[in-house]
């Protein structure tokens, strides 16, 4: 499974919110043969239309998506040069299939700032410098290898090219996603920088309704997506009963918690959607790669799915919710047979056939 690498500096809130986010943890509750280290935090990715499917179908339990956090120990300035936990740090960011900086961005005079100072935009430059020079270093000792090998095999010259054009951006700075260089050619060398970014702000709850500095620190990192939490505020979240948690977040002119706006936006920057599945038993979110086709989406419930593939009938879940029952929607023509070649949209509620 794809997962989130949870990185920033020390004191930012960063184990606050993980601790949060496992709190929130469906693993037990859906996934109970699963073992899962210590570091890693699975989070149901909420979505509202599996109650109304659950309704529809008289579905005994609702089984949303997960997205998976795994808490990076703190970066520190030098860890590029294998300073303090450096090198293991690296060495679990690289495994990471994005990147999610927590940025402190709250004022609490009792919590010490590393730096002696709370200014998040050089806090992103001491993180993004870090990973910047550990890219270089693995550019410039990779660089030597691929040119020779491009002497031979013609495929790697366009390597070369891409592995040389993010050696330049590195040098003056950037980081590779933020250039919008595509990552593909780079990926053998698992460069840090050319994962997909996300930020999580930390800040003071009164600050999260204050738009003008929401935006401030939205433009920081623009590109790259941000959400804006308390983190604080979110360990108390998931300790309430939901009806008082809602009443804690709109009185804070807040529609939905962080970290169920973490759980979306870890989920959209891995490039994921889901389908859906209902039945007497279960209501539920499957995970595949945006762009997957019909057979891929099978394969995700069973291998065998995939290989024994006949047809997929679907139907929108507006047009279902519509109908009222899958029966009327079929009447109504809204249930569609799709083939093998059929790629998947997001909302699709779906019954394989295939062979065994
Ligand atoms: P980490 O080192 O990044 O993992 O940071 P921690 O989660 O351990 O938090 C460091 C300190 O900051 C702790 O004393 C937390 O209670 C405090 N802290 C974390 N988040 C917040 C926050 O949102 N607001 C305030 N005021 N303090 C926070």
């Amino acid at each position: 499974a794809l997962t989130i690498g949870i990185v920033g500096l020390p004191n930012v809130g960063k184990s606050t919110l993980f601790n949060a986010l496992t709190r929130n943890d469906v693993l037990a509750a859906n996934y109970p043969f699963a073992t899962i280290e210590p570091n890693v935090g699975v989070v149901g990715v909420p979505d509202p239309r599996l109650t109304v499917l659950a309704g529809i179908f008289s579905s005994a339990k609702v089984v949303p998506a997960t997205v998976s956090f795994v808490d990076i120990a703190g970066i520190v300035r030098g860890a590029s040069e294998g300073q303090g936990l450096g090198n293991k740090f690296l060495a679990n960011i690289r495994e990471a299939d994005a990147i999610c900086q927590v940025i402190r961005a709250f004022t609490d005079p009792d919590v010490v700032h590393v730096d002696g100072k709370v200014s998040p935009a050089d806090d992103i430059e001491t993180i993004n410098t870090e990973l910047i020079l550990a890219d270089l270093d693995t550019v410039e000792k990779a660089l030597p290898r691929l040119q020779k090998e491009a002497r031979i095999q013609k495929d790697k010259v366009s390597v070369v090219a891409a592995v040389e054009a993010a050696q330049k951006v590195l040098e003056e700075g950037r980081t590779v996603f933020a250039a919008g260089l595509d990552p593909e050619p780079l990926r053998e060398l698992h460069l840090m920088t050319a994962k997909p970014f996300l930020y999580v702000f930390n800040v003071d709850p009164g600050e999260l309704a204050n738009a003008d500095f929401i935006t401030s620190l939205r433009d920081l990192v623009a590109p790259a997506d941000a959400v804006f939490l308390d983190a604080k505020t979110e360990s108390e979240l998931v300790e309430l009963e939901p009806e008082e948690a809602l009443e804690l977040l709109q009185s804070m002119g807040v529609e939905e918690s962080g970290l169920d706006q973490l759980a979306h936006l870890g989920f959209d920057t891995l490039g994921l959607q889901t389908y859906l599945t209902a039945g007497p038993k279960e209501a539920r979110a499957w995970t595949i790669r945006r762009g997957a086709t019909a057979p891929q989406a099978a394969g995700v419930i069973h291998t065998d799915f995939e290989r024994g593939f006949i047809k997929a009938e679907v139907v929108s879940y507006a047009d279902l919710v519509d109908a009222g029952s899958m029966a009327e929607a079929k009447s109504r023509g809204r249930v569609r047979i799709e083939g093998k070649d059929y790629v998947m949209a997001d909302g699709d509620v779906v019954e394989f056939r295939f062979n065994v």
